[in-house]
């Protein structure tokens, strides 16, 4: 965000909202600069479009939520197809998401039902990173239709000068939803790293973190209306005005009571102190009661209100989250089983993107186990198994495509040592590099005679030598090709208007000093064609 022209504001809430005319103006005159004024001719901008009727129908996603009749089990089986264990959380979030979206469709079916007390399903989810939080909620959103946001809590501030407004997030809605405001009314903003804005007061008592944001989500949260255009969005507001000037009346601002809010976070050191909360007579988290895998914020499942305002929540803020549900820890096992079974899995991306070259790529099952559990080392949940992926099958990427092989098993020999597997795997099917590189060659020829219309003959002699070059040089036999035969499409021209010839014969002296060879053929064109 363009902080430069804004001045320092610490009490935003007691400032009018800004006009957005006068600063749409004001941002003008000073890219402008000098004495520039800026006046617009139509500044009639006080109407109330809020009000205004929609001409255009409602969208797919608005006609999806007046139709909404899932239950929860519906829900909850779809996510299993694509998210492995987190039992406990896709049942709760199931059920959170029915009753949310049956209230909604209420609501649109009788108007007055909304202005009745309602207490709104917004959720809380605890864990720690990489297990799925915010891949349940995506997979949810996709199922329903309904947009999806998600943001940090740490990009917000208070004021909204430094980082961003609490507001921004409803716009990036309005966004995702392709500015859809009617959609977007009825979409999900997850906001993560919701643990880092608890509030810690300093020696003097000021609030040094995120209380104030605390208390800005909470009215976002409940029920606000927001401008569709921000501020400091100088292109929206150009085209908003636009819109009044060609008589559409667009929406100006858009209502947060239908939106639902997940909010997330890995609450470090949390666990340690619900363990220590419940195990009170034993010292500390104990190895003697905990198993070796045992991870803290399994603990995270048990936190009360109280756990949530010691570590520095406004009671108030946590009390508009009474959804709340943790999601476990994955452990090596489960990661394996999300590289075999989950629909979403890495994996499956691996397999479309070598099929993308005509590669069928497999994984062993004793390889599935092994980067399950380097994965594991990783502690970032089913992220580790992206590096891992990553990080072994990096070159793999990049030389398999151009070396003809055309199946690919991935071994525990490459994830123990990939560099030396890969070299093993080429040098046992060189054979096939060269066939690959042979039709490379007959590519070229005949994209060369496409573009220029001459037929280039090469011989044996002038296809090894140009295998030789592109395997030497390491570079992919297209390069080599174009480097070779860069000036043949003039030199050939030449040929050609003296002796009519179109079709040329390539040897390896070609190929081993283009330069020579075409100046040789030059030179013989005018003789024969003066022969002629
Ligand atoms: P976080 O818990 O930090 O929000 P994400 O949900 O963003 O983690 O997980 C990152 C990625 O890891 C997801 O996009 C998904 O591919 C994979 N993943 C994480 N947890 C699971 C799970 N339980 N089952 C299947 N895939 C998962």
């Amino acid at each position: 965000m363009n902080t430069d022209n804004i001045p320092p504001d610490d009490d935003k809430q007691n400032t009018p909202p800004p006009d957005p005319i006068q600063n749409l103006k004001k941002q003008l005159e000073n890219l402008f600069g000098g004495n520039t004024k800026v006046e617009f001719a139509q500044p009639n901008f006080g109407g109330d479009f809020d009000e205004a009727p929609q001409d255009s129908p409602p969208s797919d996603s608005v006609k999806r939520i007046r139709e909404f009749s899932m239950r929860p089990r519906e829900i909850r089986d779809y996510l299993n197809r694509f998210v492995i264990r987190q039992d406990e959380a896709k049942k709760v979030l199931s059920v959170a998401i029915c009753d949310h979206y049956n209230h909604v469709r209420r609501c649109l079916e009788n108007p007055k039902l909304a202005d009745a007390e309602y207490a709104k399903q917004n959720i809380l989810i605890l864990g720690p990173t990489g297990v799925g939080k915010t891949y349940l909620m995506r997979t949810i959103a996709k199922l329903i239709g309904v947009p999806f946001v998600k943001a940090d809590a740490t990009k917000f501030s208070e004021t909204g000068y430094v980082g961003s407004d609490v507001e921004d997030i409803v716009r990036d809605l309005i966004k995702t939803a392709g500015g859809d405001v009617e959609a977007a009314q009825y979409g999900i903003i997850y906001i993560d790293e919701i643990d880092k804005i608890a509030g810690k007061a300093d020696s003097g008592g000021r609030d040094v973190s995120g209380r104030g944001v605390q208390i800005n989500l909470l009215k976002l949260m409940e029920d606000s209306n927001v401008k569709v255009v921000g501020p400091q969005d100088m292109l929206g507001q150009m085209n908003m005005m636009m819109s009044l000037k060609s008589g559409k009346k667009p929406k100006s601002s858009i209502s947060t009571r239908h939106m639902l809010f997940i909010v997330s976070g890995a609450f470090d050191g949390m666990g340690e102190s619900i363990a220590r909360r419940m195990n009170k007579n034993s010292i500390g988290f104990s190895a003697e009661r905990a198993p070796d895998d045992a991870n803290p914020s399994d603990y995270l499942k048990f936190a009360e209100t109280s756990d949530f305002v010691s570590y520095g929540f406004e009671a108030e803020f946590i009390g508009r989250l009474p959804v709340r549900v943790a999601c476990e820890s994955l452990k090596a096992d489960d990661l394996a089983d999300i590289l075999v079974s989950s629909e979403g899995s890495i994996v499956r991306q691996y397999t479309q993107d070598f099929a993308g070259y005509g590669i069928d790529f497999s994984i062993t099952p004793e390889a599935v186990r092994e980067i399950a559990a380097l994965a594991y080392k990783e502690k970032t949940g089913a992220r580790g198994l992206m590096t891992v992926l990553e990080r072994t099958l990096r070159d793999f990427k990049f030389e398999l495509p151009s070396s003809g092989i055309k199946t690919f098993e991935l071994d525990t020999s490459v994830v123990e040592n990939p560099k030396e597997s890969l070299k093993k795997i080429l040098s046992e099917n060189i054979g096939l590099r060269h066939g690959a590189m042979l039709e490379d060659i007959e590519k070229f020829a005949a994209d060369f005679e496409a573009k220029n219309d001459y037929l280039l003959r090469f011989d044996d002699g002038a296809r090894a030598k140009l295998i030789e070059r592109a395997l030497d040089e390491d570079k992919s036999l297209q390069a080599v090709c174009e480097e070779v035969f860069r000036d043949f499409n003039h030199g050939l021209a030449i040929v050609s208007r003296n002796t009519g010839a179109r079709e040329f014969d390539i040897d390896e002296s070609a190929v081993s000093d283009p330069g020579k060879f075409l100046s040789d053929l030059v030179v013989k064109s005018f003789k024969d064609g003066k022969d002629q």
